[in-house]
């Protein structure tokens, strides 16, 4: 090949080899592959990051990071060097063009958020759709997520689980969207924060009944606590802390499957309720999935209902 048709070359060797520092031995790592490297950090635990997590960090060209003042934390304390990107909402946008030209150069990226896996809640999917439109490899280098944490210790069915992120901030708009949750059939999986965390779980039971629930809040953290019970009890609970504190999530049951029979009267009472706060395609999607009873019959009991309703 000549000279002239070599492709420029991007990727400056690092002057000396990327090591990382685990109980006070230093690991030198190994180079890894070009392409963006998915990299999950620890939610809370220090402890809760692999070696290939470490290694690929190390070896990286650069990490794109949501804060880099979080991640120069976690590098810091496993004694890595390599140079840290801000990458958030405020700047992906304008950088994205860059970072991808980057990756087309043959570079190893790594990208992490503030805690646990990218994407989740957090920044990337614009950066990994594009970069896999043009044809980069993206590599996942797995470990800690909340949502699997909470509910690997919740106690509620994980065979079908439907995770929703965080709810809408304004009462109104969060009881519309739980009502559009109310009919599915697995464990429901919210984040929120410890101001919200009572309110929301007072609208949860208001919309889909007393169904079991499990708060899990700092999990992998030193204040760790797994509080099970049903959504107003845990909802009671929480509106009697002054100050709640601490990372959440709320995990809900199913439907309960083995419900049905609900008689005319409780069927009305239930509806005219749901109707007092939401729309009447709501207050029937609600009530279904509360009473077990079709959709459709309850559609059209809901249609009369809020027609006799005062204007
Ligand atoms: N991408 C992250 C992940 O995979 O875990 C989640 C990011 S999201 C912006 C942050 C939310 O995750 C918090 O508001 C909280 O609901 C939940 N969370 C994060 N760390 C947690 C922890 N240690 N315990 C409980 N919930 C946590």
């Amino acid at each position: 090949m000549s000279q002239a048709s070599q492709p420029p070359k991007l990727i400056a060797p690092k002057s000396i080899a990327p090591s990382y520092t685990a109980f006070g031995l230093k690991a030198e790592a190994e180079s890894i592959r070009p392409g963006l490297h998915i990299v999950a950090t620890p939610i809370g635990n220090l402890g809760d990051i692999s070696f290939r997590a470490l290694a690929t960090l190390a070896a990286a060209d650069a990490i794109l990071a949501e804060d880099k003042r979080v991640t120069s934390h976690l590098l810091a304390h496993y004694g890595i060097a390599t140079p840290l990107v801000g990458y958030h909402e405020h700047n992906a946008a304008i950088i994205r063009p860059r970072l991808i030209a980057r990756l087309q150069g043959g570079a190893a990226l790594a990208l992490v958020s503030d805690a646990g896996t990218p994407l989740i809640s957090d920044p990337g999917f614009k950066l990994v759709a594009e970069a896999a439109a043009a044809g980069i490899e993206i590599i996942s280098v797995p470990g800690p997520s909340a949502v699997l944490a909470a509910l690997s210790v919740a106690g509620l069915p994980t065979d079908r689980f439907f995770f929703e992120g965080f709810l809408p901030p304004r009462s109104a708009a969060r009881r519309t969207r739980i009502a559009a949750l109310a009919t599915i059939p697995g464990t429901l999986v919210f984040f929120e924060s410890p101001r919200r965390a009572a309110e929301t779980l007072a609208d949860l039971a208001a919309v889909l009944g007393d169904r079991p629930a499990v708060l899990a809040r700092e999990l992998t953290k030193r204040f760790e606590t797994v509080r099970r019970g049903s959504l107003g009890s845990l909802a009671e609970e929480l509106a009697g802390e002054p100050d709640p504190k601490g990372e959440i999530v709320l995990l809900v049951g199913a439907p309960d499957e083995s419900a049905g029979q609900m008689s005319g009267a409780d069927l009305d009472a239930s509806l005219r309720e749901a109707l007092e706060t939401l729309s009447v395609k709501d207050a029937a999607s609600v009530v279904s999935a509360r009473s077990g009873l079709p959709r459709r019959a309850v559609y059209a009991r809901a249609v009369e209902l809020a027609a006799e309703r005062p204007e």
